[in-house]
């Protein structure tokens, strides 16, 4: 069975579902098509924001039921499930109040004469979707794209397959065609073929860049469009006038939120100036604290990785580090309890010839490094293959928001590891990959933004 719930906590497999055939993937891809043409790109906005707002509030109604499912499926802490789910149905509910205004025709004020941009949807698009964050994923790309008047193939994750169903149920509950939002449990191969049918018009990636590679290259030969919201592996910037004991809380926040697996996690500790060491051992007695157990238990706050696969993968990543030449400040290993657990792990002297200079931990693994100045500091956040977001700790934030303007990453965060917001942008740049997702910027990513001129009447 390609798709299984496997609950990481204790590798009990919950559920099992078949890969769907050929014949039901082209089947989906008609009612798609034809849903789109028929139905939802001739719907006024207003009643596409009737479903996706009813949507929105279906999901908050059902906040226990789906963050147990996550708990379950992926081992995120309940607490953490709640408030994914908070944030999906505000995601939902921002674009169905929103997207009207987005969509709106503009003037543009042109020595050429009266000039005016449309937008309209493109038509079928193909979503494929990560496991970290099983419905946030879903609605960052589902509520703008269904409210600029697209319709969607969703391929999710195979670990989550419960989760991909209870979020097409709620737009199905919420009244939305068929065909509309379609969850399609898919093979790479049947995502190509569906990328290469002249019916689908784009594509919108979250993962990894192994499947960015393979999904930008199929989409660019087919000449379609794609965003990619790819790895990374953000800078934690301490600076020397911060207030130290917030900053070791937030290196914890930002390294142990979702157990590490957080794209905008903070992955790489850059301590300025002489209190690099007592950070290093602040950060390392913090992470001690934590209590692994039951994600479901409201008091665990280590909770497991998503799979044994992907502990499996991490833990090779550290030995691999110190193989050559890293230090294993902390941590390092599987934890001695049942379930994919990890020690909390910090890795010192990590060398920029150390292939884990350059490389995502997507686990609860931090790489530290201490810097003589703030130059040097910037110097070592930029030396990266990533660029999707990146923090920054000072008293003085005018002064933080110069760092920040010299971060070559995606988004920077002052005084916070992460945010996301409905109403702010959200993407990368460099391996982080290309778009963004959240914000009016989202909805514009896969909209026709059609140009009408009229000649002045002076014209021949
Ligand atoms: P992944 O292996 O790339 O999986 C993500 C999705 O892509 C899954 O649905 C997966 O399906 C599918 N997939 C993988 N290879 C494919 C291919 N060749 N063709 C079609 N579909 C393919 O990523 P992951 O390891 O599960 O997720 C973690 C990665 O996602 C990390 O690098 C993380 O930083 C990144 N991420 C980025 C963001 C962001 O917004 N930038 C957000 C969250 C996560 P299967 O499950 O069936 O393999």
């Amino acid at each position: 069975m390609a798709y299984q719930s496997i609950n990481p906590a204790n590798g009990e497999l919950l559920a099992s579902f078949d890969q769907q055939t050929d014949e039901q993937m082209r089947s989906a891809l008609a009612t798609a098509d034809n849903t789109y043409r028929r139905i939802w790109s001739k719907m006024p906005v207003r009643e596409r924001a009737k479903i996706v707002g009813r949507a929105a509030s279906l999901m908050s109604e059902r906040k226990e039921n789906l963050a147990r499912l996550a708990s379950l499926e992926m081992g995120k802490r309940i607490s953490e499930g709640r408030g994914e789910v908070e944030l999906s149905a505000a995601i939902l509910k921002y674009y169905a109040d929103n997207a009207e205004a987005f969509l709106a025709p503009r003037i543009i004020e042109s020595k050429a004469g009266y000039a005016r941009l449309e937008f309209s949807p493109l038509g079928v698009l193909i979503g494929v979707q990560p496991w970290n964050y099983p419905y946030y994923q879903l609605s960052r790309f589902a509520a703008p794209q269904l409210m600029a008047g697209n319709v969607l193939l969703v391929k999710h994750a195979s670990g989550v397959p419960q989760c991909a169903l209870a979020f097409e149920k709620l737009l199905t509950d919420a009244g939305s065609p068929a065909g509309a939002y379609t969850n399609l449990f898919l093979s790479s191969d049947q995502v190509g073929a569906l990328i290469d049918d002249p019916r689908t018009c784009g594509v919108a990636l979250t993962g990894s860049e192994r499947a960015g590679e393979s999904l930008a290259s199929r989409a660019g030969r087919n000449l379609k469009k794609s965003t990619m919201e790819l790895g990374g592996s953000d800078a934690f910037i301490v600076l020397q006038d911060c207030d130290f004991e917030y900053a070791v809380k937030m290196a914890v926040l930002g390294r142990m939120s979702n157990a590490g697996q957080t794209c905008i996690g903070s992955k790489r500790f850059i301590v300025v100036g002489a209190r690099a060491e007592q950070f290093l051992n602040a950060f390392r007695d913090a992470l001690k604290q934590l209590k692994a157990g039951d994600p479901l238990d409201e008091t665990t706050t280590l909770a497991p990785l998503s799979s044994d696969a992907a502990l499996k993968l991490l833990l090779g990543q550290v030995r691999e580090a110190v193989a050559h030449g890293a230090r294993v400040f902390t941590g390092g290993e599987r934890l001695g309890k049942a379930g994919a657990y990890m020690q909390p792990t910090i890795l010192t002297n990590v060398s920029p010839d150390n292939p884990a200079y350059r490389q995502e931990f997507f686990g609860p693994v931090a790489l530290f490094f201490a810097a003589k100045d703030e130059d040097e500091a910037i110097a070592i956040a930029n030396d990266s293959p990533y660029g999707l977001g990146g923090s920054v700790y000072t008293s003085d934030i005018e002064h933080g928001k110069q760092v920040a303007s010299r971060i070559e990453t995606g988004m920077v965060f002052i005084n916070f590891p992460t945010m996301s917001a409905p109403d702010l942008p959200f993407g990368g740049i460099k391996r982080s990959g290309y778009g963004k997702e959240l914000s009016s910027l989202g909805i514009e990513e896969f909209v026709n933004k059609k140009l009408i001129w009229v000649a002045p009447v002076e014209a021949p």
